[in-house]
């Protein structure tokens, strides 16, 4: 029995746009969501700076992500927020462990599981990132890399006491090689990969569970190739930087993946 994952697309403006920029991209955005209401699922995730402004806006369609997020529930973080600050401020979820976090700012496997259970416990939306650099691929390690990536952060996160999170935890697999570089993975290689994660998935939670969460694909994804990337079983949408920040770019990239769902 296949089980119908509802396609997500989500934005990640990183540290780019003005505010005023921002409120203008995101309303134009959020116009864009009811025409793809019950299909597709919208997201943008702007600098943190931004989340308080563009929640504000309460598109019903459009859910405002951060980038990160911090596990503890407040205390003496500088610089920091919380999930509950999040949620305080309507914001959907938070991105974890992008790959620009993981090189930049060490974050490891086992403290975005700590996020994650942060997230999950305000009943928030998690996107945790995974994906191997170009070296680990080389050296043939894509598999042990997304199962340490997968298992360490699931097991300091300890799912299994938190409320039920099927379709607030998603996973975004996001080669590091692909990720602003103009060079996309394959939809072989995607798909390849997003299966092996829902395996793993399965093996580490249970198959029912795997068969829900939804796997999205990211890296140098465009209007132009995310029709092929979503037209493969495992993937259920795409977590996109660069071809995220004009509105009419991201206009295509949902006329594009309305097409293939259809
Ligand atoms: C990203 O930052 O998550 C990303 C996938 O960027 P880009 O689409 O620009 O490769």
């Amino acid at each position: 029995m296949t089980t119908k994952r509802t396609p997500l697309l989500v934005g990640n403006w990183k540290m780019h746009k003005s505010l005023a920029e921002a409120r203008a991209d995101f309303s134009a955005i959020a116009e864009l969501g009811p025409k793809h209401k019950d299909k597709i699922q919208l997201g943008i995730a702007p600098v943190s700076l931004h989340l308080i402004s563009l929640a504000d806006i309460r598109s019903t369609h459009v859910g405002v992500y951060a980038q990160n997020v911090h596990w503890a529930t407040s205390g003496a973080y500088t610089g920091e927020w919380s999930a509950e600050m999040l949620k305080d401020i309507h914001v959907q979820g938070a991105i974890v462990a992008h790959s620009e976090r993981r090189q930049m700012n060490a974050e490891s496997n086992a403290r975005s599981g700590e996020k994650i259970a942060a997230l999950l416990k305000q009943g928030l939306d998690v996107i945790y990132c995974v994906g191997e650099t170009l070296e680990e691929r080389e050296a043939g390690k894509l598999e042990a890399v997304l199962e340490s990536q997968l298992r360490e952060a699931l097991a300091t996160a300890n799912l299994s006491s938190l409320p039920p999170y099927e379709e607030k935890f998603v996973i975004a697999y996001e080669p590091v090689w692909a990720i602003g570089t103009g060079k996309a993975a394959t939809e072989k290689e995607a798909q390849e990969a997003h299966a092996f994660i829902r395996k793993t998935l399965a093996q580490l939670t249970t198959e029912d569970f795997a068969s829900k969460v939804r796997i999205l694909y990211g890296g140098s994804v465009k209007p132009d190739n995310i029709q092929a990337i979503m037209s493969q079983p495992d993937i259920d949408g795409a977590l996109v930087g660069g071809a995220s920040l004009s509105p009419d770019s991201f206009a295509a990239l949902c006329t594009e993946t309305g097409k293939s769902i259809c």
